[in-house]
């Protein structure tokens, strides 16, 4: 078996990974890890989704809540994705990283983590949202750049970031297949007199309310006509299983690196 613990234990995603952990073969939870001021903190990882208790406590003690883990799965907060990789390196466990929202300095240390750390990194572990990822690179260089991409998500009220990790990628899958920089082309607001579309731009709109786990769509205008790829997720699950299906793949004599949920998938 595989211990694993879980950096963002009591969150809408940890639940929906401990669930995915209790009752996977392959894998045994090894430690819970939430922030200091959780009201869940001291409770059994087990009670939190109704399964049987596995004699643990949720900690806030990183140190303490990883030992013995060789993979953490983290669905937290771009802070606590960078203290777990101080002492993952000490350690030499994998970390499948689902957090979203890093600064460019951030990603910039993710990377430099991996030099020395197996890491897989996705802003979106579904497979369906991969899929659209390639579908989003093929439509973007066979429609070329007359067609103006704009890229649009919605998720639920009490997401903290904006636009989402998923529509940046979907952002970076146009601008590569354009030969452009997301960050020379991207528009991700626009408010009062705006002047006209600039040339080349990737538009951005964010939407926020109620439960929506994940909507996106890109959107390719072009003369007369117009081309939409869109993804909708209606369950966690289907993210927790692909950051469980990263752990897995990690564990299986990964040489240090960053990698994606392609690699994953391309098994
Ligand atoms: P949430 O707010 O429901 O849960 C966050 C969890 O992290 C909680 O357990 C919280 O206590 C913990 N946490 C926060 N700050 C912490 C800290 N400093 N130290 C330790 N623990 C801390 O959030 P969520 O909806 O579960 O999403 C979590 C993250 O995962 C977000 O960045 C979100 O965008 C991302 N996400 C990624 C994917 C993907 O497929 N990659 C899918 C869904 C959500």
């Amino acid at each position: 078996v595989i211990h694993v613990a879980i950096l963002g234990a009591t969150g809408r995603m940890g639940r929906a990974l401990l669930s995915g952990v209790f009752a996977h073969p392959q894998l045994q939870l090894s430690g819970a890890v939430t922030r200091p001021d959780d009201p869940e903190l001291g409770l059994d990882p087990g009670g939190l989704v109704a399964a049987p208790a596995t004699g643990f406590q949720v900690t806030a003690d990183l140190a303490a809540g990883i030992r013995g883990a060789e993979v953490v799965i983290d669905f937290s907060r771009p802070a606590a994705t960078l203290a777990l990789l101080e002492l993952a390196q000490a350690r030499g466990v994998g970390v499948v990283i689902g957090t979203t929202g890093f600064s460019a300095e951030e990603r910039a240390r993710i990377r430099e983590h991996a030099r020395s750390l197996a890491i897989c990194q996705a802003a979106n572990f579904s497979i369906g949202v991969n899929v659209c990822l390639e579908l989003t690179a093929l439509a973007a260089r066979l429609l070329g750049p007359d067609y103006d991409a704009e890229i649009l998500e919605m998720h639920h009220r009490h997401k903290v970031d904006a636009p989402s990790g998923t529509a940046l990628a979907l952002g970076e899958a146009v601008a590569g297949a354009r030969e452009q920089t997301l960050a020379e082309a991207a528009v991700y607001a626009r408010e009062g007199l705006t002047g006209a579309r600039p040339e080349r731009a990737i538009g951005f709109a964010t939407l926020r309310g109620g439960d929506v786990v994940g909507d996106h769509t890109v959107l390719f205008a072009g003369p007369g006509e117009r081309v939409e790829i869109t993804h909708r997720v209606s369950d966690r699950t289907n993210f927790a299983q692909g950051a469980l299906r990263a752990a897995v793949w990690l564990r299986q004599g990964r040489t240090p690196g960053l990698y994606g949920m392609r690699e994953v998938l391309a098994g």
